[in-house]
């Protein structure tokens, strides 16, 4: 088919069904992909404390759209284990090389951060360290038992990498830390890990997940997906059921966005609508909570949604009883 003809079927398409949007001929991104820019004095505030405790910050590394709104408002994702990867996933910001030695002071400067900042919830996540014997565990641990003795109200969300061919003592040793909610993305549908995340396996993050839950159950868990990257409707059904099956409570949603054009290509700017769509069959499908959105990232809202998860699972156990 004719690329302009191609181009007014999808459109057609879409109109028919919202779960379809036609593919953009350029990058451009659409109109429901608002970002809202830095104002105010926090923004220079967080990024300064940052600065001064050596912090990196996913906000900043990963280029989240996010930023204006989540540091005008003094919430910030730590980036712990330094600013280098040792992978090279297709659609990440980070830079990859080889990281300088972790930073022993990191874990009381994330207590520091998070009592300065004033977090009732604190994000914590890192680079894959493929480096370390621990792939950076012992660090997760180091920085949960700091918060929990500096900031002891705050509740502790940790993001993990998949500690690639060491993941069961790796989570074992996180989990006996207790955080109060289990990370670990996804990212994205099997058939496209290849390309997109060419260093990790589907299934081992999915075992991840799951040993989270055989090791502490109490702890909520979560993932999430990227879509726009090519992934076929059916296949993130699949990805649901998958989780699921992990006992995964929560489930976040995003729109990829292409950070350089170095990175992995837009195939898709999936439209609110089919947002919401994908967002009715995940409660259908059993999560305690779903958060889908062009702009929803892992730690978006995280606070809030950590306490809409805890609701949650209280009004699930009441009605159990
Ligand atoms: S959504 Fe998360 S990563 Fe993005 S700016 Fe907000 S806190 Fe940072």
């Amino acid at each position: 088919m004719a690329s302009r003809a191609r181009y007014r079927y999808l459109a057609a398409m879409s109109e028919a069904d919202p779960l379809i949007s036609p593919r953009p001929t350029r990058q451009r991104k659409p109109d429901w992909i608002r970002v809202k820019a830095p104002v105010g004095s926090a923004f220079a505030e967080t990024k300064a404390l940052m600065r001064r405790l050596n912090l990196a910050t996913v906000c900043e590394e990963a280029a989240c759209p996010n930023i204006g709104e989540c540091w005008t408002k003094k919430h910030a994702t730590v980036m712990i284990l330094g600013d280098t990867c040792t992978r090279a996933c297709a659609f990440c910001n980070v830079k990859t090389g080889m990281p300088r030695a972790v930073d022993p002071l990191e874990p009381e400067h994330v207590a520091v951060a998070a009592a300065e900042l004033g977090l009732s919830h604190i994000v914590v996540t890192s680079v894959d360290r493929d480096d370390l014997p621990d792939g950076g565990a012992s660090q997760f641990v180091k920085v949960i038992e700091a918060l929990r003795r500096n900031t002891p109200a705050t509740t502790i969300e940790i993001l993990t990498p998949d500690f690639r061919n060491k993941s069961e003592r790796a989570v074992e040793a996180i989990v006996t830390a207790r955080p109060d909610v289990y990370n670990h993305n996804l990212e994205t549908v099997p058939r496209l890990y290849p390309t997109i995340r060419p260093g990790a396996r589907y299934y081992a993050s999915l075992r991840l997940l799951e040993s989270v839950k055989r090791h502490d159950p109490s702890i909520f868990t979560k993932s999430g997906v990227m879509v726009g990257l090519g992934e076929q409707r059916l296949e993130v059904h699949q990805v649901m059921d998958d989780m699921r099956s992990a006992d995964v409570d929560f489930l976040t949603m995003g729109q990829y966005l292409q950070p350089t054009p170095r990175h992995a290509t837009v195939e898709e700017f999936v439209t609110p609508q089919a947002f919401n769509a994908y967002a009715a069959i995940a409660r259908a499908k059993g999560f305690l909570l779903v958060a889908a959105s062009p702009l929803t990232r892992s730690s978006y809202h995280a606070g809030d949604d950590f306490e809409k998860m805890r609701a949650a699972r209280e009004a699930k156990l009441a009605a159990r009883a």
